[in-house]
């Protein structure tokens, strides 16, 4: 199946739509939670999951009126604050747990803003049980794009990434066949324009203030080394169907277009607009409808400062590194992302410097035998040993 809604029967949604939002307490689901409220009439939450944020969720719960609140964390299960639980809400414990909510009949749509690998079987669940699936989760699909892509029904996944959305309104009304490359914009992060020498100073403090977007943790350093960019690359290589070097990184530092496409006849479409993700969100809610802006307007007329560059892949060698996996392929993407967790997270806690997030992930990919992706367990086993390998590479130069 395809995910271009002109090339097959397109996925209905009802109205209003019961939404699940997976990952409710971070950035992408709480911005999810601020659009449903504006659309309340439309959008009715159901469900919530959280990993160990408790209290948050028994908030959300009760202003949202959910039916199900799912804790991923098992470690939750005595938490003082489920006391606060709203008597209307089931609580359930675990990662068993997302996938059997994501496939109950009280929910239509499933909203998935978990971050990392860990995503993947709620996402693989929901569309095995056929409710429209609005993807935040990049890491699952540069993962398991092998798996989760056939599984996908033509307007069934829209996808919530600011580009990737932007790339999809483009192509509404377009075949596959006349997509030609894709243009995809890229701030630069809070460290454009740094070479090597002063990449291997920076500290995450510094990391975390991005210039043009709030955002969660580990994207945020992920949007400093580029490797979110990489990941942004292989994620449209797997939704839209195009080889990896058909994606082009356009450094656009102003973030006012959110990427463009290029048809065969030369043409080029951009979508522009506010740089707020609670765009992207509601286009996702919405499809195939428009519904009224969450956030302020632009006056065009007022922007006059607009550039594209090219990204500096020697200086930010993440981005290299994540293209070469999607180039190689198989169960090589696997092994860069869970290389890329891990080491992510050892920047933030201090435990390694800014360019030991690339060296690791270079280190792990070079000792991987490569194979086909063939199913969950076998991607869940990969990264977890690419895991360890990791850790083991991190500890040794730390030593
Ligand atoms: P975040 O860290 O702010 O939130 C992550 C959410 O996932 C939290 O609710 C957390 O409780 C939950 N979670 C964490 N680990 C989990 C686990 N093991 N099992 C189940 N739930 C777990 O992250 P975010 O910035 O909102 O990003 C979410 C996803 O959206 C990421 O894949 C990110 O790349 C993507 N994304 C984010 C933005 C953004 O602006 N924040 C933009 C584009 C794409
Ligand atoms: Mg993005």
């Amino acid at each position: 199946m395809s995910i271009f809604v002109n090339e097959g029967e397109a996925h209905k949604r009802p109205n209003p739509q019961r939404v699940a939002i997976l990952g409710a307490s971070g950035s992408i689901g709480s911005q999810t939670l601020d659009v449903c409220r504006q659309h309340a009439d439309r959008l009715d939450v159901v469900a919530i999951t959280v990993y160990d944020s408790v209290s948050f969720a028994a908030k959300a719960a009760r202003e949202f009126g959910c039916r199900h609140v799912v804790i991923a964390n098992e470690a939750r299960r005595n938490d003082p604050a489920l006391a606060d639980m709203p008597e209307q809400a089931e609580v359930t414990f675990g990662p068993e747990a997302l996938e059997e909510l994501v496939r109950s009949d009280d929910v239509d749509s499933v909203v998935s803003a978990v971050v990392g690998f860990a995503g993947i079987r709620a996402g693989y669940a929901a569309l095995k049980a056929g409710k429209a699936l609005m993807y935040a989760n990049k890491e699952s699909l540069v993962v398991g794009g092998d798996l989760l892509m056939p599984l996908v029904k033509p307007g069934q996944l829209i996808p919530v990434d600011s580009e990737h959305s932007a790339i999809y309104q483009c192509l509404v009304g377009e075949h596959r066949s006349d997509l030609y490359r894709i243009w995809l914009t890229c701030s630069g992060g809070p460290f454009y324009g740094m070479g090597r020498e002063e990449l291997s100073h920076v500290t995450a403090a510094m990391a975390l203030k991005h210039p043009t977007w709030s955002m969660g943790s580990k994207i945020t350093i992920d949007s400093a080394t580029l490797m979110n960019k990489g990941l942004e690359v292989l994620e449209a290589h797997h939704l839209f169907e195009v080889p990896v070097d058909q994606v082009n990184v356009l450094v656009h530092p102003q973030s006012m277009v959110h990427s463009m496409v290029e048809f065969s006849d030369g043409v080029v479409k951009a979508q522009l607009g506010p740089s707020d993700m609670r765009i992207p969100i509601q286009y996702a809610l919405s499809f195939p409808e428009r519904w009224e802006t969450p956030c302020e307007r632009v006056d065009y007329r007022d922007v006059c400062d607009f550039s594209f560059g090219h990204a500096d892949e020697e200086a930010f060698g993440c981005l290299r590194l994540a293209k070469e996996a999607g180039r190689t392929g198989g169960t090589m993407p696997c092994v860069m992302n869970a290389a890329n967790e891990v080491a992510n997270l050892a920047f933030r806690q201090g435990r390694c410097g800014f360019l030991d997030i690339e060296a690791t992930v270079e280190a792990v990919m070079g000792v991987h035998d490569v194979a086909p992706v063939e199913s969950l367990a076998q991607l869940e086993e990969l990264d977890s040993k690419a895991r360890d390998a990791a850790r083991a590479y991190l500890e040794g130069i730390a030593s």
